[in-house]
């Protein structure tokens, strides 16, 4: 059977706290099975829209269906969905098994069906032999492995997490979300998880829906947002971005030509309409640019710099350029492939830098 493409549809959802439009006239829909992140910073509404969906919150305007079926007044504990906190919500007084069978405790299940349901759990979260240790006695990570299994045995249409891995340290919230991503692509349920966390977003989600104040400002798959981002404040969001204003000089099929001052004129894609006289962003990211000490002859834009700071990063670096004329310096990232001494520190050096065409992505204005 072919996903539902609108299995959970918000139409024009808002939801207020006084002044405070926490969630404000949010229209999306989310595949049956698809792994979908709703990304934003700290306040943009992430989680009210979350706890809408689960039925924790009721909004002030618009719907919500899940499968078809409209959620109005439905209770929480009446919807096809469960939820996954950040602070590993498990019962302290019970056991890992005693905790993944409570969510089944309502079935009334035979002890052999809820044994075999609670093994087969346990197995999906890799944690056989684990069943009779106390929740004191686990990680972090498996109590978040426990509170999974126990949102998952009652095999709800949906699955909301809400920053899940967000206590765990680095390497653990790595290792996790890919057992994560794995587990959701076993199972086959939708899931929807909110983070803050831009890389984790991207690694783990089919798509994601960036959120600013309440609003939805793209959704689009990790690819299409990184390489073709809507607006400087998503641009800006997902990873770095060098951003330099520059105004349409001419149109034509599909192109514009740019004027951006110290940087020169160069052709672009019209990616949105920009029309002669237009004011531009003009946004490349930091590893689209090449750093060389003769002037490169066949690249598509070149630019003499002035090598200014590093920022050593381990698996890279990222340097400053400051070229004539312009008030910011460009920021080049570069990997660091060559051992140490093999490296050499471009600072206060005369440098090229350049870059192809479909390096440039123009954005509006603001
Ligand atoms: P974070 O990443 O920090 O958890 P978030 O993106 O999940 O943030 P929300 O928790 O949804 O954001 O909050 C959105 C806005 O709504 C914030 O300004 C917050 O202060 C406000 N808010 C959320 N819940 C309530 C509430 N129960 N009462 C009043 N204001 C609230």
């Amino acid at each position: 059977m072919t996903p539902k493409t609108d299995f959970i549809s918000t139409r024009n959802l808002s939801k207020h706290f006084g002044q405070v439009k926490a969630v404000d006239d949010v229209s999306l829909e989310i595949r049956e099975g698809e792994f979908f992140a709703l990304l934003g910073p700290s306040g943009c509404g992430k989680t009210t829209l979350l706890r809408l969906l689960a039925g924790f919150e009721f909004p002030n305007h618009g719907e919500i269906f899940i499968d078809g079926q409209p959620m109005g007044a439905v209770p929480a504990n009446l919807r096809p969905t469960n939820m996954v906190f950040q602070n590993y919500a498990i019962f302290p007084h019970l056991n890992v098994k005693q905790n993944i069978g409570y969510g089944l405790r309502k079935l009334k299940l035979s002890s052999q069906k809820l044994e075999r349901e609670v093994n087969e759990a346990l197995v999906l979260i890799k944690m056989e032999g684990y069943g009779d240790r106390n929740s004191d006695e686990l990680s972090g990570g498996q109590r978040q492995r426990v509170a999974l299994a126990r949102a998952l045995i009652k095999k709800p249409k949906v699955l909301l997490l809400d920053e899940p891995l967000g206590a765990l340290d680095k390497k653990l919230r790595e290792q996790m979300q890919i057992e994560l991503r794995a587990l959701q692509q076993e199972v086959g349920i939708t899931f929807i998880f909110v983070t803050h966390d831009q890389e984790e977003a991207l690694s783990m989600s089919d798509r994601i829906a960036v959120m600013s104040d309440g609003q939805v400002r793209q959704i689009d798959t990790p690819e299409r947002l990184y390489e073709q981002p809507v607006s400087r404040e998503v641009a800006e969001f997902i990873g770095s971005m060098n951003i330099i204003e520059g105004g349409v000089s001419s149109r034509d099929n599909g192109m514009v030509t740019v004027h951006a001052g110290a940087l020169g004129n160069f052709q672009a894609r019209n990616t949105h309409g920009f029309a002669t006289g237009d004011t531009v962003l003009i946004a490349i990211r930091p590893e689209k640019i090449a750093v060389s000490v003769e002037k490169p002859v066949d690249a598509d834009h070149t630019v003499a710099g002035r090598a200014g700071t590093t920022a050593y990063l381990g698996d890279r670096s990222h340097f400053h350029f400051h070229v004539n004329g312009l008030d910011q310096p460009i920021s080049v990232a570069s990997p660091n492939l060559k051992p140490l001494s093999g490296r050499s520190r471009p600072s206060g050096k005369e440098i090229w830098l350049s870059w192809p065409a479909e390096a440039v992505i123009l954005l509006p204005p603001g």
